[in-house]
C-alpha cells in the first residue's frame, strides 16, 4: 500500500497547487473534483456506497457523447489530469484543440520567458490509464467497461474492431491492475477472533498439452470464513519457509487459522495465530466443527476460471488476481470499482 499512498499524496499536492489554474480549461467546463469515484477523500471502506450502477447505455449517453464530454468526464473522475504546469516555465499550461491527435486536445505552453518564446506540449493522457495506447479514449473506456462486465475478449475485439494483440495487451493490463491492487491491499485478511481457512492446491495438472505433460502450479491460499476476502499465491515449494512469510503477510495476527495437517503449518501458534486442525485422512469436519470447505470450494471456482489454454507462468498470477478481484467484489459495480483501483495506480499527474 505504501506505493499507492505516496502516489496519491503526490497527486493531492499537484491538485492543490493547480486549483487556481482551473480557468485555463474553462472551455470544457470541468466541474469540481468531488465526484463519485474521484479524488483523495474516499477510502476503501466506504467506496461501495458511492459506486454508481453503470450500464452500457448510461456510459454511452452520459460519457461517450463526444470527445469533449469524454475528456471532461475523465478529468472529473480523476482519470486524467485536470491541469498541468509547464516543465519549462512552471506556469499553467493551456488545454488547446488540435487535429494531429486522436484526443483532439493537448496541453500546450507558448509563453515567453525573458523575451524568449518556448513551445511545450504534452498529451492529455500522460501518467494515466490511457497513456501508451493507440486506441481512442472512447475505445479504451469501452474496452475497460466490457472487461469489467466479463465479456469475452473475442467479443470485445469484434465490437471495437481492434487487432488481436491489442486486445491481448489490454486484457493483461486489466489483470495486472487487479494484481497490483491485491498486492497493495492495506489490510490483511482475518483479524482477532476471525476464522481463516488455508490450503494448498495444484493448478493445471491437466493431461497432456501438445504432447508435453503440463506440470502444474502449486497455489497457496486463504479465505475468511465469514466474507469474500481471500488471497492466493503461486508457490514453487510448500515448505514452512515459503508458506509462513505468505501467511504473515496476508493474514492478520490473532486470526484463527483452520488447516489440514500439512507439516508447514506446525508452528503457527508460535507466530501469533490460533491454529485449528482438520485431519483429512480421518475427517472432513473436526470434533469442534472446523472445516476447510470454503477454501476447497474457492479452489474449484478458481480452476474453472483459469483459461483452458496453457497459461505461461509469468501470466499465471495475474489470472489468479483477476479471479480473486472479481470474487471479492461480486455484486458491486465492477466498472466503478475498477476505475477506483486504476486511479490508485495510475495517478502520476
Ligand atoms: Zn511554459
Amino acid at each position: 500500500m505504501e506505493k499507492a499512498v505516496q502516489v496519491c499524496v503526490k497527486s493531492t499536492k499537484t491538485w492543490k497547487k493547480n486549483t487556481e489554474t482551473q480557468t485555463v480549461i474553462s472551455s470544457l467546463e470541468v466541474k469540481s473534483v468531488d465526484t463519485q469515484c474521484g479524488g483523495e477523500k474516499h477510502d476503501s471502506y466506504n467506496r461501495e456506497e458511492k459506486l454508481k450502477h453503470w450500464t452500457y447505455d448510461l456510459l454511452r449517453d452520459e460519457v461517450l457523447r463526444s470527445k469533449e464530454e469524454i475528456i471532461r468526464w475523465c478529468m472529473d473522475e480523476g482519470l486524467i489530469a485536470k491541469s498541468r504546469l509547464c516543465c519549462h516555465c512552471d506556469l499553467p499550461m493551456k488545454l488547446v484543440k488540435c487535429e494531429d491527435r486522436s484526443d483532439k486536445y493537448k496541453w500546450e505552453c507558448r509563453k515567453s520567458v525573458n523575451g524568449k518564446r518556448h513551445k511545450v506540449e504534452i498529451s492529455i493522457r500522460k501518467g494515466s490509464w490511457f497513456e501508451k495506447s493507440n486506441m481512442t479514449l472512447e475505445e479504451v473506456l469501452k474496452f475497460t467497461y466490457w472487461w469489467c462486465r466479463d465479456v469475452r475478449q473475442e467479443e470485445i475485439r469484434h465490437e471495437l474492431n481492434i487487432a488481436a494483440h491489442t486486445a491481448v495487451d489490454w486484457d493483461s493490463f486489466c489483470r495486472e491492475t487487479c494484481e497490483v491492487t491485491l498486492m497493495e491491499r492495506e489490510h490483511p485478511i482475518g483479524g482477532p477472533g476471525k476464522i481463516v481457512q488455508i490450503d494448498e492446491s495444484k493448478f493445471g495438472k491437466r493431461k497432456y498439452h501438445r504432447g508435453h505433460r503440463v506440470e502444474g502450479q502449486w497455489v497457496f491460499g486463504g479465505i475468511e470464513e465469514e466474507s469474500r476476502r481471500s488471497f492466493m499465491v503461486a508457490v514453487e515449494k510448500r515448505d514452512e519457509s515459503t508458506l509462513l512469510p505468505i501467511i504473515e503477510r496476508h493474514i492478520a495476527k490473532g486470526s484463527i487459522i483452520v488447516s489440514d495437517c500439512w507439516k508447514a503449518y506446525i508452528n503457527l501458534e508460535k507466530h501469533g495465530y490460533e491454529h485449528r486442525l482438520v485431519n483429512h485422512s480421518k475427517e472432513f469436519v473436526n470434533k469442534d466443527g472446523d472445516h476447510t470447505n470454503k477454501i476447497e470450494g474457492h479452489w474449484r471456482q478458481a480452476k474453472c476460471k483459469m483459461p483452458s489454454f496453457g497459461v505461461r507462468k509469468i501470466a499465471f498470477s495475474s489470472y489468479l488476481a483477476e479471479f480473486l478481484w472479481r470474487y471479492e467484489h461480486k455484486g458491486k459495480d465492477l466498472f466503478s470499482t475498477f476505475l477506483w483501483d486504476v486511479k490508485k495506480i495510475y495517478c502520476e499527474f
